[in-house]
């Protein structure tokens, strides 16, 4: 497996959860994830197709802890699809938080995905929610638009990137994660599993200057 892809027309950039409530100041902050926001901005430009991702969650959410009575955030809760973890409110639809970095700049981006919109369950990855059956309908999009080749870079790391890059490559895409253009929360480990997962799924973790 190389460690560098050439982009052109096979190529899509996948920018994850670029919002306020996952930077510093935000009510669920990545730690230093405003770093990536230039770093993204350079990337992207070198990218002719681009989508965005967006966590979009109603009141009432059910990974918000608050949600749940004497629930703390990061407890993990039994969810009808699973495990889930509980989080601070964060990325309200049309709130501040939920809006993307003002910084961010990728004008040319053609497809939002939002995300986490049905109450009842949550979705880390871009593809599926957390049921890991219900679609979001970028399978779909970027079949039709006749993309093989994903980068993946955002917040966090290891949580909605690696769901994210789980999916792709489970869904036959070759996948890359611009690891220099995300940042982890890094709970119980999860940045090195999120590594070791990614390593044996064949997804290959790189920096921005490595790309060709
Ligand atoms: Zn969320």
């Amino acid at each position: 497996m190389t460690e560098t892809a050439a982009r052109g027309d096979d190529d899509v950039l996948i920018v994850v959860d670029i919002q306020n409530d996952f930077c510093p100041g935000g009510a669920l902050a990545v730690p230093r994830g405003d770093e990536v926001v230039p770093i993204i901005n350079r990337l992207a430009a070198r990218f002719r197709n681009v989508v965005l991702t967006q966590d979009w969650h109603p009141r009432g959410h059910l990974s918000f802890a608050s949600t749940h009575r004497g629930r703390k955030p990061y407890e993990s809760i039994a969810a009808s699809y699973g495990p889930q973890v509980l989080w601070p409110d964060h990325c309200v639809q049309e709130t501040r938080g939920a809006a993307f970095h003002e910084q961010l700049h990728v004008p040319h981006a053609a497809l939002i995905v939002r995300k986490g919109i049905d109450k009842s369950i949550d979705s880390y990855s871009a593809f599926y929610e957390n049921d890991r059956k219900t679609p979001t309908g970028l399978v779909g999009y970027l079949r039709e638009r006749g993309f093989t080749r994903i980068h993946l870079a955002g917040l966090a790391f290891d949580f909605c990137v690696r769901y994210s890059a789980e999916d792709a490559r489970r869904e036959g895409f070759e996948v890359f994660v611009v690891e220099d253009a995300c940042r982890g929360i890094d709970i119980e480990n999860s940045v090195a599993g999120t590594r070791a997962s990614l390593m044996a799924l064949g997804v290959p973790c790189i920096a921005a200057q490595n790309l060709a």
